[in-house]
């Protein structure tokens, strides 16, 4: 299939559901002004909105049925795993050299002062630097607050063949730094930046790569991921016990509430129902294009107390998941070795869910997502975050691109002309975005979201002609 033909599939998709958001808010806000003196105009509208998301579902279901009918499909899986297998070679070759005593070596350490999915995109920031410089990544973590003796207790370690620091020349960062043994910042403290940082994905894939996915950044965060979390035997064991003790199984939506010392610093509080109406509407989608026996969720969060309000608010969902994982990751115990056993744990049935319902503020969330996004082909969409649009913390900025022209019609709009460069500060899921546009200098302001295309950012990442194609 051309580039073509799989964008306009996707941009179809995200624009019914944009085309969704935007009428049903509109009217929703009408239907609230006409309850104060009509009644029966109220009930007119409420007619509108229900016909009007049978008829958002249909279409949905139909542009999906595109990537069945269309032939295609099992190009789609080849394809992703073939450039898959592509970057995990490639990591593999660079990360064991075969003299390790002269490898060029980048040194990371695991313990920033943060949480789980905190440093885990730490890692994931070092690695890409590793390979962007082509230095085998070395990962320091003893003394991790998780677990003193470190990575190795719960994950294989990143090397066979080179895991030590040693070296005849030490240094800090320098874009084109000579010295044998290279000493990582901090993503925040990195100075010069980098044209390696995220978003940027490897231009040699690029082409390959944005025809098959639908966010290439997060297909390519999550390539690192796969390569880096690599099971202990320990770690398999417990989570095939725990998969067979909760019983889980397809279709299952991944629900991840954050709560605790989050809410009201980093992020608003969101309450259950708000999570579950995406829930709901993710089962009333399937249940279009199939029967539904038995809705699921898979609860991870850190108030243990949301366990108990969702299984009585809904007692016609299954909810998987444990209330004691949530316990040791409240506040008290939470960088211990046992909530380290239920980060680890939440994370991974998260991330083998169909669809992530969440806040992208938390990094618990996104590490879920690129994790999904590793293992099923273009899981691009297969999420709905009741705040920010997915970003990398301290990434470079990630720009769009307006394709249609706009005229602003309130003063809290912005005027678009073709061609516009954009940041996006986030997509409020009601047709409308914030952002500041480059060319006019207009900052912090509206425009519709159907309107611009992300940009696909692309760096000269090392080619690799070591590792066959
Ligand atoms: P963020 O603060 O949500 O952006 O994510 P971090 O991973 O940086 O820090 C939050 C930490 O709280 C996690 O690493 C866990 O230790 C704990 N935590 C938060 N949510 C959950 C959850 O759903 N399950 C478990 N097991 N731990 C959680």
């Amino acid at each position: 299939p051309s580039t073509e033909y799989e964008a306009l599939k996707r941009k179809l998709h995200s624009g019914i559901l944009e085309f969704w958001w935007f009428v049903s808010s509109e009217v929703k806000k009408i239907r609230k002004e006409a309850e104060n003196f009509s009644p029966l105009l109220a009930s007119k509208f409420n007619n509108i909105l229900d016909l009007g998301i049978e008829h958002k579902r249909s279409l949905i279901k139909d542009v999906s049925g595109l990537n069945h009918a269309d032939g295609y499909a099992s190009w789609r899986q080849n394809e992703f795993e073939e450039l898959s297998s592509l970057i995990q070679r490639r990591l593999d070759y660079l990360q064991n050299p075969s003299d390790c005593s002269k490898a060029k070596k980048l040194v990371c350490n695991l313990n920033k002062g943060c949480g789980f999915g905190c440093q885990l995109h730490h890692v994931i920031y070092c690695f890409i630097m590793a390979y962007g410089l082509e230095r085998t990544l070395i990962l320091k973590s003893k003394g991790w607050r998780y677990g003193v003796s470190g990575w190795e207790s719960v994950f294989f370690p990143l090397s066979r063949t080179c895991t030590s620091a040693n070296g005849s020349s030490h240094g800090p960062w320098r874009a084109n730094g000579n010295v044998q043994v290279m000493n990582l910042p901090i993503i925040d403290s990195l100075t010069p930046r980098s044209k390696f940082l995220p978003g940027a994905v490897p231009n040699d894939i690029a082409g390959r790569l944005t025809r098959i996915h639908g966010n290439p950044t997060v297909w390519w965060i999550g390539q690192f991921l796969k390569y880096m979390l690599k099971y202990q035997p320990a770690t398999k064991q417990m989570l095939d016990d725990f998969g067979r003790k909760v019983n889980f199984q397809n279709p299952i939506v991944g629900v991840h509430i954050r709560r605790t010392d989050k809410v009201g610093t980093e992020a608003a509080f969101h309450s259950v129902e708000e999570y579950m109406s995406h829930v709901e509407e993710y089962f009333q989608q399937l249940l279009v294009s199939q029967p539904v026996p038995q809705k699921r969720i898979y609860l991870a969060t850190d108030d243990p107390k949301v366990f108990t309000e969702i299984r009585q608010k809904y007692p016609e969902y299954e909810v998987l998941g444990d209330a004691v994982i949530s316990k040791s990751a409240s506040l008290g115990n939470r960088y211990s070795r046992s909530s380290l056993d239920g980060i680890i744990t939440d994370i991974h049935f998260l991330a083998r869910t169909d669809f992530l319902v969440c806040t992208f503020s938390s990094q618990v969330c996104r590490i879920a997502y690129e994790i999904m996004n590793a293992l099923v082909p273009d899981a691009a969409d297969h999420f709905k975050s009741l705040d920010d649009v997915y970003y990398f913390g301290g990434q470079e900025p990630h720009y769009h691109v307006a394709v249609l022209p706009h005229t602003a019609k309130t003063p809290q709009e912005m005027n678009l002309k073709v061609g516009d460069i954009l940041t996006i500060a986030g997509n409020h899921w009601d047709g409308y975005s914030k952002g500041s546009n480059l060319r006019s200098q207009v900052y912090a302001s509206l425009f519709p979201s159907f309107k611009v295309q992300p940009k696909v950012e692309t760096a000269d990442f090392p080619t690799y002609p070591q590792v066959p194609l």
